[in-house]
């Protein structure tokens, strides 16, 4: 433990970032690192306690009191070892994970908790300017070959625990790029491709071999697969978006939020793309759907030049601030103001779209929508939300961006040809503990096996499915555990 009364002496601080008005005005991040001063007694804060509920928050399971006190100490290479025994990408969740560590943090009873997050991003970046980081190669080579479909951060992540396991790994890939959400889904003020492009060129030299514009299913064969490969990890995310059947959803100027998002991602690259050219400028946006991508879009719109941004959410506003009902450790369900909602939104809540209204051309020009109330179950109705009378009302509206969430992996292809079990929700089947599919050379991970999740569980899935892969092939496996990790530093 760092310093004993540091949870008493300092309060927590969160880095500054640029203004709104400054940073709407490009597509870079706008957190700034924190001094050495500042992150030493962040990381002082740290109590160490004896039970730390940060580590089983995270679903990596991460030795965070021990590196918050190497940090503390200033000890950035045992820092970074600590991180990367069970952290394969903290660049990427020091930057957007939305922390369940830090929910679960045991300060977080009555002060704020310790900055994790932060800290975590700070020891992987001094770890690269130190070079700390280099490429983590296997001391020998198994002869087996593993072909990953898919590469997200559970792709990725399995790749790289599987060549560093001695296998030879090649990740297939439909886009142009590497990266998955990271690259196409996730804003670059959230998250900088430099940053991604970073990891692959490690891990190209680490020995995988990554093949883009190779859709599985389309261009390759899954049997041809089968055929060549010892063992196969799924890892192509969920990539369905629900819609929203309503009339007038064929109008011109109605799109789903990830044509959008992803548009601009490659525009921000240089990289070429197909189809119409979508851009909020001088538009009304209405962006549906109150989670993460509708965030994402609002911050895209205001970049762009939207002339108004407004974001309906169907669900009643959520507290301000833990209740009874979602008491610490767990993660709480309460209002999130992210940093886009911090450069302008009109936020509604507990609104129902009934229809999109367009003109003589076919163009969108107005949304119809109504407030809604939870209704609890009475002798004659289910509970369930009912539409208040009189609310109904018309929004301007000139795009509209669907963000409603995603239902399943794309069946059509790859997950059709290869004939494996699906689950209830239309996932790939394969259970937590083994990753193994109806198929036994079959593994899945992230996303295509647990639904829409969080960056952070597609790395743990990636990891603990690769441990699985190993033991199929090899009998055993010489990659640790999640469960395991807490006995890296005893
Ligand atoms: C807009 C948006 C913002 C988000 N923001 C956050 C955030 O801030 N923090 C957070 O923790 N999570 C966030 N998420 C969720 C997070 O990005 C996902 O949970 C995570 O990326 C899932 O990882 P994955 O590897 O399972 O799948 P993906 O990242 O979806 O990667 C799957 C890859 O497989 C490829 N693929 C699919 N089928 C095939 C095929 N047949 N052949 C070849 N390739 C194929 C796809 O092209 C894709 O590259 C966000 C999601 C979205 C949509
Ligand atoms: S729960 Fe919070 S205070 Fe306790 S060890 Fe973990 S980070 Fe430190």
């Amino acid at each position: 433990m760092g310093k004993p009364t540091g949870f008493i002496e300092f309060e927590r601080i969160n880095p500054s970032r640029r203004s709104p008005q400054e940073r709407i005005g490009d597509y870079k991040e706008f957190v700034e690192r924190m001094t050495p001063d500042q992150l030493n007694q962040q990381s002082a804060r740290c109590m160490n306690c004896g039970v730390p509920f940060c580590h089983s928050g995270c679903p990596l399971g991460n030795i965070i009191p021990e590196f918050n006190d190497a940090v503390y100490r200033q000890n950035w290479h045992e820092a970074y070892e600590l991180l990367s025994a069970t952290n394969n990408f903290p660049e990427f969740t020091g930057r957007i994970c939305p922390a369940p560590c830090e929910s679960a943090c045991v300060l977080g009873i009555n002060q704020n908790p310790v900055a994790i997050e932060e800290i975590e991003k700070h020891i992987i970046e001094t770890a690269f300017e130190k070079g700390f980081v280099q490429p983590r190669k296997p001391n020998l080579r198994t002869g087996k070959k593993v072909a990953v479909v898919g590469s997200g951060p559970a792709g990725l992540a399995a790749a790289a625990q599987l060549n560093y396991a001695g296998h030879q790994v090649t990740v297939f890939e439909r886009d142009a790029q590497p990266g998955g959400l990271l690259r196409y889904g996730i804003p670059d003020f959230k998250l900088e491709k430099w940053v991604v492009e970073r990891r692959v060129a490690l891990l190209e030299q680490e020995g995988i071999t990554f093949k883009c514009n190779a859709h599985v299913g389309v261009h390759i064969s899954i049997n041809d697969l089968l055929r060549e490969y010892q063992a196969i990890v799924l890892a192509g995310g969920s990539t369905i978006p629900r819609d929203l059947n309503i009339p007038g959803r064929a109008l011109k100027g109605v799109h789903f939020a990830m044509d959008f998002l992803k548009q601009q991602n490659q525009r921000v690259s240089g990289e070429a793309f197909n189809g119409e050219v979508l851009l909020a400028t001088n538009r009304d946006v209405v962006v549906i759907g109150g989670g993460d991508t509708g965030s994402d879009c609002v911050g895209t719109s205001n970049r762009q030049g939207a002339s108004s941004v407004t974001q309906l959410e169907l669900m009643p506003k959520p507290p301000e601030k833990r209740t009874a009902t979602m008491p610490w450790p767990t993660y709480p369900m309460v209002l999130k103001t992210t940093s886009s909602h911090e450069e302008g939104a009109n936020r509604q809540w507990a609104v129902v779209t009934k229809a999109f209204k367009g003109d003589e051309n076919g163009q969108l020009k107005s949304i119809l929508v109504a407030d809604l109330q939870w209704k609890a179950s009475s002798d004659h109705k289910p509970a369930g939300f009912e539409e208040i009378p009189g609310t109904e009302r018309e929004i301007p509206c000139t795009l509209a961006l669907l963000a409603m969430g995603f239902v399943h992996p794309q069946h059509t292809g790859l997950i059709d040809e290869l004939g494996v079990e699906l689950d209830e929700r239309g996932n790939v089947r394969a259970n937590e503990q083994y990753y193994q599919t109806s198929i036994p050379k079959v593994f899945a991970a992230g996303d295509i096996r647990r639904g829409q999740s969080l960056v952070v569980w597609a790395i743990s899935e990636g990891r603990e499915c690769a441990r699985r892969v190993d033991q199929y092939l090899m009998g055993s496996s010489v990659l640790e555990s999640k469960d395991q990790s807490y006995l890296i530093n005893t």
